[in-house]
């Protein structure tokens, strides 16, 4: 089998990679074995279900559930979606014993979906290093293009877009550095979901953090549920935008953003 390189993308700690590679030589693809907390045959995934619902916590598709994740819970949720992709390969009637090219493809797709595109789910929101307002800015600032990527809630086929995020600063209010719009904007992005809910979840997560007088974001995406599947219409994208304060009453200032941001 293939060297289990942890991707560069990967958001999980370098720590736990390490330690599932090293698992993962000791596994075999097509014979996945789930690790369970227990050794009574429970999943993983439902002793993590039992600690969110002993919660009363919600965990949809675009929720993030990395408080009820201890360390080592995200290599074990690796192997158990690899067993069960590997039941779907079945199903579809593929010989993943004797195609080459499908031999690691449900360990490949577990890695893919925990570590990388639904990665927002498990891990916790990237701290945001807030500096105080010293020179008490209240201009527009606009960040973006942000490149981002998610996957529709619908049928998990990629949604791959860019995203701008204005933001009117009051005097008092707190700055994070450009780059953490970006990482804040991926963590949000990195799950499945729909558009409209993302944009509005980012929205309100940035005016949390920052408080300022105003908040707008505006996404564009490419939908493959349009384009790879359903209509096939290529050309389909789907724009969105999210009007907070200033941005919402102040019809000039709206305009000033929709003029300055570069949707080339
Ligand atoms: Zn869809």
């Amino acid at each position: 089998m293939p060297a289990q390189k942890p991707s560069p993308k990967s958001k999980a700690p370098l720590k736990e990679i390490k330690s599932s590679a090293k698992k993962a030589i000791a596994t075999k693809a097509a014979g996945v074995r789930v690790s369970t907390k227990a050794d009574d045959g429970v999943p993983l995934s439902t002793i993590i279900r039992r600690r969110i619902q002993a919660k009363k916590a919600r965990f949809h598709a675009n929720d993030n559930i990395s408080q009820f994740i201890e360390p080592g819970d995200l290599e074990g949720l690796v192997d158990e979606v690899a067993v069960k992709m590997q039941g779907v390969l079945e199903s579809l009637v593929i010989d993943t014993e004797s195609d080459h090219n499908t031999r690691n493809t449900s360990q490949r797709v577990a890695k893919m979906f925990v570590n990388e595109v639904f990665n927002g789910r498990y891990v916790e929101q990237p701290t945001l290093t807030k500096f105080p307002n010293v020179s008490h800015l209240n201009e527009l600032m606009i960040i973006g293009p942000i490149t981002v990527r998610s996957a529709c809630s619908h049928h998990l086929c990629p949604i791959m877009g860019r995203v701008w995020i204005g933001v009117l600063p009051s005097k008092e209010s707190a700055l994070i550095g450009l780059s953490k719009y970006s990482r804040i904007t991926e963590w949000v992005m990195c799950r499945p979901q729909i558009q409209e809910e993302a944009v509005v979840h980012l929205a309100d997560m940035l005016e949390k953090k920052i408080r300022p007088v105003g908040v707008a974001i505006v996404m564009d995406a490419d939908h493959f549920c349009m384009q790879w599947r359903g209509v096939k219409d290529r050309d389909s994208k789907m724009v969105n935008s999210v009007m907070r304060g200033a941005f919402l009453k102040d019809a000039n200032l709206r305009r000033e953003f929709l003029a300055l941001m570069d949707r080339r």
